[in-house]
């Protein structure tokens, strides 16, 4: 959205330049011009203080110590092979939520399985 603001400012502020420069002596030509001027300034001026919508999206990385798949990773409970739906990042600990027997213990470091 920001870019396309910008742009827009840009080329207001090129019309504007063209409607006063290509206007000597000619009062209301400039004033155009002017108005033109304001209207990007005031366009840069909403870009760069708007606040953007909050559409942070949280990209957790699970990173494991070693050569470790998430298929390869089972349920202590039930057995049960664990997707990456089933394993979360909370606080910089691995979490498991095992979907078949609803089991929820944490991952320790050096997990031996
Ligand atoms: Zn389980």
């Amino acid at each position: 959205m920001k870019p396309v603001a910008y742009l827009l400012a840009a080329m207001l502020g090129v019309l504007g330049l063209i409607f006063v420069a290509g206007a000597p002596g000619q009062p209301m030509r400039i004033a155009v011009g002017v108005v033109i001027w304001v209207a990007a300034g005031a366009l840069v001026w909403l870009a760069m203080h708007r606040v953007p919508h909050s559409t942070t999206t949280v990209v957790q990385k699970i990173d494991l110590s070693g050569n470790v798949h998430l298929q390869d990773l089972t349920c202590r409970t039930c057995g049960g092979s664990l997707s990456d739906k089933s394993v979360s990042v909370r606080a910089g600990a691995v979490f498991v939520n095992c979907e078949y027997c609803g089991a929820a213990y944490q991952l320790e470091e050096d997990p031996k399985w």
